[in-house]
């Protein structure tokens, strides 16, 4: 076991000292990728080291390298040593933080992590916390308090009667609300039929006139979703002014701030979710913007009793809850999981506060600096006010008929090129590059190299095209 782990954390190491140099992205195809790693399941086990040692070598030529400064891609964000180094650990204990008893400590320091997040995020200190997979699971959390709750208010008991028969609720979210919301209202069985999409302003905004109007149409049971951060624009929906009406009229508001909530933590940014505390529910990601690594969602309920209503049912062998410890596997849809707390509180040691602030405002900056010198080569166009830190670009050279595929292939180009990663999407019903600064271990040469790399390719990509 020694030698496994001691050549395991070298070749980590190695892995991650050698991340500013590799090409970002993957040049074998599928075909390829899978002929390294297919193969008859063994009937006799391979020793660790060579099961080990096999997967090392068949994922080598498929890893996107999105944990190093130039993946601009998603909002993956990175992963800081501190959370990585905590994340080893976490697998090494492999705690079951199903309830206090089956990991004290994990009890404890899920209960002290859950403090500090929302003293970071400026969110009422009594609000239950749920650790989950990622934000489609923390929206699964709490649209489902959500729904037992506006049930409540009319007299229907979910927990017990189901949905059967029950009044109809109505979801209202802007038109560019994530994809994650839509899944979760049809998981919870409410059909995402039932979503009334309010529409939004050129920036994904959604338009408080329309809203109004929506909110005002009837008096069924309202779940409203607002969004704190556009997948594409970063643009934030008007909060505070959407949740003022929402709650005189007895509806409850939901915000998906997967990223863009984090902007609370910085006082130059805090003014973009202004009145966001007021909300009933938030769901969030610390694998996003607080680089810490996959498998880390935060599901917040501001009624921590309704969060707790959540799951009544208890295994028999979990014995009794303890007096003061917390049992993590109320507050989140999973029974057994891992103790995802460890890895958030060596992250926001190491952090602080100012470093989460910092993180925040560097790749703000970085995205308006990227913003900035996109703007400088010929035919590129940018499309969204730079407001956080994701940058919206469209290439439009002249003679160009197809410019949504010119777009689409000169992204191929310059994935292939490897400089740095950056993706498409549809906007406004067009194809576009999509930058996402989201690692804190980007720097302003990363961003000026990616801007060259850029250029470069789309010399290449018009050299190549038909006008
Ligand atoms: C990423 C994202 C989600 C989904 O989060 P997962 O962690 O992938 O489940 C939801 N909403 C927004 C705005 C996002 O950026």
């Amino acid at each position: 076991m020694e030698d496994l782990f001691q050549s395991i954390v070298q070749s980590a190491v190695r892995y991650r000292k050698s991340l500013p140099d590799r090409p970002v992205g993957v040049r074998a195809s599928y075909d390829e990728l899978k002929s390294l790693l297919d193969a008859v399941l063994p009937e006799d086990g391979e020793s660790p080291e060579t099961a080990v040692r096999k997967l090392m070598a068949g994922v080598e030529q498929g890893l996107i390298h999105s944990t190093g400064p130039r993946y601009f891609g998603f909002v993956v964000g990175g992963s800081s040593p501190a959370s990585v180094a905590a994340d080893w650990l976490t697998s090494a204990w492999d705690q079951n933080a199903q309830v206090y008893a089956s990991s004290p400590a994990a009890s404890i320091v899920e209960e002290v992590v859950a403090r500090w997040i929302l003293e970071l995020l400026g969110l009422p200190a009594t609000a239950g916390v749920g650790f989950t997979t990622g934000t489609q699971m923390a929206h699964l959390t709490a649209l489902s308090v959500a729904r037992n709750s506006v049930l409540r208010d009319r007299g229907w008991d979910v927990d017990s009667d189901g949905l059967q028969g029950a009044p109809h609720i109505r979801i209202l979210c802007g038109d560019c609300c994530h994809a994650t919301i839509h899944t979760a209202v049809s998981m919870m069985g409410l059909g995402a039929g039932n979503i009334r999409e309010i529409p939004s302003d050129g920036e994904g905004r959604m338009r408080l006139d329309a809203f109004r109007r929506e909110l005002e149409a009837n008096t069924d049971p309202t779940i409203v979703c607002v969004q704190a951060g556009n997948v594409n624009t970063g643009a934030f929906d008007p909060i505070g002014e959407i949740i003022t009406p929402s709650k005189n009229r007895g509806a409850w508001v939901h915000v998906d701030g997967a990223f863009g909530l984090w902007a609370a933590a910085s006082p130059r940014f805090s003014h973009l979710v202004a009145g966001v505390d007021q909300a009933d529910s938030w769901a969030t990601d610390a694998h996003k913007w607080l680089n810490v690594p996959y498998d880390s969602g935060i599901a917040i309920i501001r009624k921590s009793e309704a969060h707790l209503g959540f799951k009544t049912a208890r295994c028999a062998y979990a014995g009794p809850a303890h007096a003061a410890g917390r049992d993590g596997s109320q507050w989140a849809p999973e029974n057994s999981r891992r103790a995802r707390g460890f890895v958030l509180y060596a992250a926001l040691r190491n952090l602080g506060r100012r470093g989460v602030a910092d993180i925040v405002e560097r790749c703000c900056g970085l995205a308006k600096s990227f913003a900035s010198q996109l703007a400088q080569i010929p035919d590129a166009r940018i499309i969204n006010a730079v407001v956080l830190n994701q940058v919206l670009c469209r290439i439009e050279p002249a003679g160009i008929a197809d410019l949504d595929s010119f777009n689409a292939s000169l992204a191929s180009r310059i994935q292939q090129a490897g400089i740095c990663w950056i993706g498409t999407t549809r906007w406004q019903g067009k194809t576009m590059l999509r930058i996402s600064v989201s690692n804190s271990t980007t720097t302003g040469a990363d961003v000026s190299l990616s801007v060259a790399g850029v250029a470069q390719s789309i010399k290449e990509e018009i050299a190549r095209t038909d006008r």
